[in-house]
């Protein structure tokens, strides 16, 4: 995943020791070539695993969720932030807290497309303290379909995502592992290993 790291480090601007800011690639301007090999990547990382579909959440998964499912030939499905009016009855839902947003949000999907027996693959951009990835692996266990794995483009591992998802019996597969922002210097945790 060289093409990642290289716009981490090129173009990501560290906004504190805990937030890394990705917009000019990631999350408001999408670079659509590094949104394919994100997709390569994760389709190649989850070969051998059965997936019948891809959960994320609105809006920065799912560009990365896309590119995966173009690979796989599944679809996708996104979990919404907020109720739409189209989308009031028969709905999964989960509470999510948003480490970047610092509030609570009820996600939702509809029921009619995380059917029981689905194999699902939750994508999602960033990995801080896993609580947007635990709501989506909530809204797949409510449907009594199965997690087939958890695929993040950015996983802060000086934060507890990871541990928490592993704990919980999941399978974490994370593009760019970051060991820490401190002093505005990204440093990958592969980095840390070489260094020592
Ligand atoms: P978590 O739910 O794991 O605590 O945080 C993951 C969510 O928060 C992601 O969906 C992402 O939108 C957002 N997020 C967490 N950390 C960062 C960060 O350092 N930079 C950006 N741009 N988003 C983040």
């Amino acid at each position: 995943m060289n093409m990642l790291k290289q716009a981490i480090l090129q173009k990501g601007v560290v906004l504190s020791d805990g937030v890394l800011k990705v917009d000019s690639f990631l999350n408001h301007q999408i670079d659509p070539t590094l949104q394919v090999d994100i997709g390569n990547e994760f389709a190649k990382r989850f070969d051998e695993v059965e997936i019948t579909k891809i959960l994320t959440i609105e809006s920065s998964g799912i560009a990365p969720a896309l590119t995966t499912a173009i690979q796989l030939k599944v679809p996708v499905v996104f979990a919404r932030k907020k109720k739409s009016l189209t989308l009031s009855s028969n709905l999964l839902t989960a509470q999510v807290y948003s480490f970047t947003k610092k509030e609570t949000n009820e996600i939702t999907v509809s029921r009619d497309f995380i059917l029981e027996g689905d194999k699902v693959l939750i994508i999602d951009d960033f990995l801080a303290n896993g609580e947007a990835a635990l709501g989506l692996a909530s809204l797949v266990e409510q449907a009594r379909a199965t997690v087939s794995g958890i695929g993040i483009v950015i996983e802060k591992s000086f934060q507890p995502g990871r541990e928490k998802l592993q704990n919980a019996g999941y399978r974490v597969e994370s593009l760019a592992r970051i060991a820490s922002l401190e002093n505005n210097t990204v440093r990958f945790v592969e980095q840390l290993v070489t260094n020592n």
